[in-house]
């Protein structure tokens, strides 16, 4: 994830809306949505609120998240309305906590959406890091690379209504009573409907735990302290399969961002992925999508327009070097550098090899919104020449 510079704004503060961050290129506001699930038409939305206010681009985040840049700072009092109204950020205390990442199956929904509301319906888990990180996945999903804290791991449930249930992860899988609940290696099995008030306990138990709120995860706390997390506990075997590929999967498509960086031009594409379109509509009332961690929206039913889409600027097919490229926001956004990171991917994507070694460009050694699978970085490269030698380090 991006981290901005650390001062923060003294904008004016609404109820339900965290404060921006403030960096080179102006205010920053993140906008937490569990799971990356968002509804077509609120991600219409946001995209004005984008074009109207600040960078036109909505940046996607590596916890499936969504970023606003470039507001002006303080914020328009206009702009936290309009936010507020789109209830992304329903809890101001909470928002930092709301860190859920899930795989993007219809049939998980209902454990992200049960997590989330336990989350926000307690007032002390508002402590929690905003680097914590909770997940939801089926077993063997790419969630389960990311650097999570403790994951819901639970076969999709097929009985999800949805119009496209099959979602990305293939037909739904027989749906298990149980699910695992997984932390620092362990994992208890729990009925369905006390899979997030489990994940929830265990996160208690870390804000119990910690030693100081400079403990940001549960890998952090001492050996002793991480033993005591999940009581009845047995080893898990944590294995990760790989992120969607871009293209069709079924009846959906998985449409890869560039550099995670959305712009109004496909955003405007999504219209009429859904039959009735997006743009019309009242905020909420849309089409299901789901924004993944790999910087992807998976788009149900639209396996058909993977060519309309790709013009609009996804990367809709597997073998484009975007799969494997990657870049922090760098210069201009950025104050620690001044290498323009997402200039010098662009200019060395044609050169990149897609079945090569993922490569991430980087301003300094913080490495922003790194990708979690293994991969080579090209600190300061000052071409992109340096970009595609990076790309044959050893990763
Ligand atoms: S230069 Fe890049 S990696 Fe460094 S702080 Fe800025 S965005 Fe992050």
């Amino acid at each position: 994830m991006t981290t901005p510079s650390p001062s923060r704004s003294g904008a004016d503060r609404c109820p339900g809306l965290l404060t921006p961050f403030v960096s080179a290129d102006g205010a920053m506001v993140r906008l937490r949505i569990p799971g990356g699930r968002v509804d077509a038409s609120t991600l219409y939305a946001i995209s004005s609120l984008a074009g109207r206010f600040g960078d036109p681009e909505v940046t996607l985040t590596s916890r499936g998240s969504l970023q606003l840049r470039g507001l002006p700072d303080p914020l328009p009092r206009e702009l936290i309305t309009a936010i507020d109204d789109l209830r992304l950020v329903p809890s101001g205390p909470h928002d930092k906590a709301r860190n859920i990442v899930a795989d993007p199956h219809a049939g998980l929904d209902p454990l992200v959406t049960a997590l989330d509301e336990g989350l926000l319906g307690d007032p002390g888990l508002a402590e929690l890091p905003g680097r914590f990180l909770l997940a939801v996945t089926s077993p063997g999903g790419p969630v389960l690379a990311e650097p999570w804290d403790v994951a819901i791991v639970a076969s999709p449930r097929s009985d999800v209504t949805s119009r496209h249930p099959r979602g990305p992860s293939g037909p739904a899988a027989r749906t298990s009573a149980t699910v695992h609940v997984v932390a620092d290696g362990r994992a208890v099995t729990v009925p369905r409907d006390e899979a997030a008030e489990t994940a929830l306990d265990v996160a208690r138990s870390f804000l119990a735990a910690r030693p100081d709120t400079r403990t940001w995860n549960l890998r952090d706390l001492p050996e002793a302290a991480r033993a005591d997390l999940l009581p009845g506990s047995l080893p898990f075997d944590v294995v990760a399969g790989d992120p969607p590929a871009p293209g069709p999967v079924g009846a959906d498509l998985v449409a890869l961002v560039p550099l995670g960086l959305l712009t109004p031009a496909m955003v405007e594409g999504l219209q009429g992925s859904a039959a009735d379109g997006i743009a019309p509509q009242p905020e909420g009332s849309g089409q299901r999508l789901a924004v993944t961690p790999w910087r992807s929206i998976v788009v149900p039913g639209a396996a058909a327009r993977a060519e309309e889409l790709a013009t609009a600027g996804f990367v809709t097919a597997p073998d484009s070097p975007w799969t494997v490229l990657t870049a922090c926001a760098g210069a201009p956004a950025c104050a620690r550098t001044t290498t323009p990171t997402r200039d010098l991917a662009r200019a060395a994507a044609p050169l990149i090899d897609p079945a090569g070694s993922p490569v991430h460009v980087i301003g300094c050694e913080r490495a922003c919104g790194h990708p979690a699978r293994p991969h080579t970085i090209a600190l300061n490269p000052r071409t992109a020449a340096d970009v595609v030698a990076a790309q044959l380090e050893k990763a």
